[in-house]
C-alpha cells in the first residue's frame, strides 16, 4: 500500500493511474477504522481497480471542540488494517493541506432543507462542514466510484445532492450498515462506551427493529411511540427518532414511500446514530 501525506504527491501518483483508464474506487474516513470501513473497502476493492482510502478527522464537521478533541485516533493500527485487507492507497492529509489558506473550499449549494432535520438540527453547520470535505477530498483524488456507508443516512443524502447539484461525474454507491453480534451499529464513537454503555447500547437497534415491525400495522406516531418504550428505565439520551421519507428526510405520510427509520442517542456520554430502511 501506497501512503501519501501530501495532496500534491497523491496527486502525481494518480495522474498515472488516469492515465491508464482505470476504475478509482474511494473510501473517505476519519479513522479509527472498524470492520465497517474495512467492509466499505473491500467492496470498493471487488469493484474497482484501485481503492483510495482517505484518513482525515476534518475540523470543520464537529460542532463542539471537544468532540474534535476526543475523536478517537489510532494511526498505527488503521495502517496495519488497511495493509492487511489489500487497500491500495492511503491518503492522510494534514489540515493545511486540506484547507490550504487563501483557498475558497466553501460548498455553495441550496441543500433544499435536507440539512435541517435530524443530524442538522443538534449539530448545526455539521453538513456544511461534511460537504465541504467531501468536495475538496473529491477534488484531490477525482475517482469514479464514491463509497459510503448507510449508517450515516442524512450525510450520504446530502452527498448525494451535492454530487447532483455539482454534476459531478461519480457513481455514489451506499454500503449496508455492518454491526456487532448483538446488533450495535460498528462505529469509531464505540470504543469510547463504558461496560455499562456497551451494554445499554444495542437498545438502540432494538428500538428501530420495533419501530419498522410497528409499522406493519400502525401509523408512524404509534410506531415510534413503541420503540421509544423500549427505553423505559434505560439510561438513553434520546435526541430524536423519526420515520422519514428517503429523498426528503421530511416525515413520512403515505405507508407505500421508501422511508427510512433514524435515531440518534446519548449513551453514557458517548453520541450514537443508527437507522434502519422500511421498504
Ligand atoms: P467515519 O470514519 O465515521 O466518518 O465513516 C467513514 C465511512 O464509513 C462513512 O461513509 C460511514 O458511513 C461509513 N461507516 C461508518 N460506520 C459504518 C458501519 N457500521 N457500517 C457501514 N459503514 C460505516
Amino acid at each position: 500500500m501506497f501512503l501519501f501525506k501530501k495532496a500534491q504527491a497523491l496527486q502525481a501518483y494518480l495522474e498515472h493511474i488516469k492515465s491508464t483508464n482505470q476504475c478509482v474506487g474511494f473510501v473517505p474516513t476519519m479513522g479509527a477504522l472498524h470492520q465497517g470501513h474495512l467492509d466499505l473497502i473491500k467492496q470498493s476493492i471487488e469493484d474497482c481497480d484501485y481503492t483510495i482510502c482517505s484518513i482525515f478527522v476534518n475540523p470543520t464537521q464537529f460542532n463542539e471542540p471537544s468532540d474534535l478533541e476526543k475523536y478517537p485516533r489510532t494511526p498505527a493500527k488503521d495502517i496495519a488494517l488497511l495493509e492487511r485487507v489489500g487497500c491500495d492507497v492511503l491518503f492522510m492529509p494534514s489540515v493545511m493541506d486540506v484547507y490550504p489558506p487563501g483557498l475558497p473550499t466553501q460548498v455553495n449549494i441550496s441543500f433544499k432543507g435536507l440539512d435541517e432535520v435530524m443530524e442538522g438540527t443538534f449539530r448545526p453547520g455539521h453538513f456544511e462542514g461534511v460537504a465541504q470535505v467531501v468536495k475538496r477530498l473529491l477534488d484531490l483524488v477525482q475517482p469514479d466510484q464514491l463509497y459510503l456507508g448507510q449508517k450515516d443516512f442524512q450525510q450520504y443524502r446530502i452527498v448525494q445532492h451535492m454530487l447532483e447539484q455539482l454534476q459531478l461525474p461519480i457513481s455514489l454507491i451506499m454500503a449496508p450498515i455492518s454491526r456487532d453480534d448483538d446488533g450495535l451499529a460498528m462505529s469509531s464513537r464505540n470504543v469510547r462506551l463504558s461496560p455499562k454503555g456497551r451494554a445499554t447500547a444495542p437498545v438502540l437497534y432494538q428500538i428501530l427493529q420495533e419501530v419498522r415491525n410497528a409499522l406493519d400495522s400502525n401509523p408512524p406516531t404509534e410506531a415510534i411511540e413503541k420503540g421509544k418504550s423500549l427505553l423505559d428505565g434505560k439510561e438513553v439520551k434520546l435526541e430524536y427518532l423519526e420515520v422519514v421519507n428517503r429523498q426528503s428526510l421530511r416525515t413520512m405520510v403515505s405507508s407505500d414511500e421508501p422511508a427510512v427509520i433514524c435515531i440518534a442517542a446519548w449513551i453514557d456520554g458517548v453520541r450514537l446514530i443508527d437507522n434502519v430502511l422500511v421498504n
